[in-house]
C-alpha cells in the first residue's frame, strides 16, 4: 500500500469509527496493545483531540514525519462523536492517560 492510499484510509470516517470501536490499529488493522500512539498536528496536540485513528507505536512511526507530525502515546483514549452544535464535525480521539 502506498503512503498516500494509507493516509486516505486513515482519514475515512468509517474506518476511523471502526478502529475506535474495535480498538484496532488504523494502519495495520491488528488489535491495539499499549502504548497506543496518535499522530496529530501541533493544534491537535494542544487540544488533546486527534482525528487520525489510534495506532501501534511502530505503525505510527512508519508514517514518518508528515504534516501531522507530532506523536503522542497513551494507555487509553476516549472516542468523541461530534455534538450537534460542535464546530468540529469529525469524530475525534482524546487520549486520557498520556505516557
Ligand atoms: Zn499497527
Amino acid at each position: 500500500m502506498t503512503v498516500t492510499s494509507m493516509t486516505e484510509r486513515l482519514t475515512t470516517k468509517k474506518w476511523v469509527t471502526r478502529c475506535a470501536l474495535s480498538r484496532i490499529c488504523g494502519v495495520c488493522g491488528e488489535p491495539l496493545g499499549r502504548p497506543i500512539a496518535f499522530r496529530g498536528t501541533t493544534d491537535e496536540v494542544g487540544r488533546n483531540a486527534f482525528h487520525l485513528p489510534p495506532m501501534h507505536l511502530a505503525c505510527a512511526a512508519s508514517l514518518g514525519a508528515r504534516a501531522e507530525s507530532e506523536l503522542v502515546t497513551t494507555a487509553g483514549f476516549e472516542f468523541v462523536r461530534p455534538a450537534r452544535d460542535d464546530r468540529d464535525r469529525r469524530p475525534r480521539f482524546e487520549p486520557n492517560s498520556l505516557l
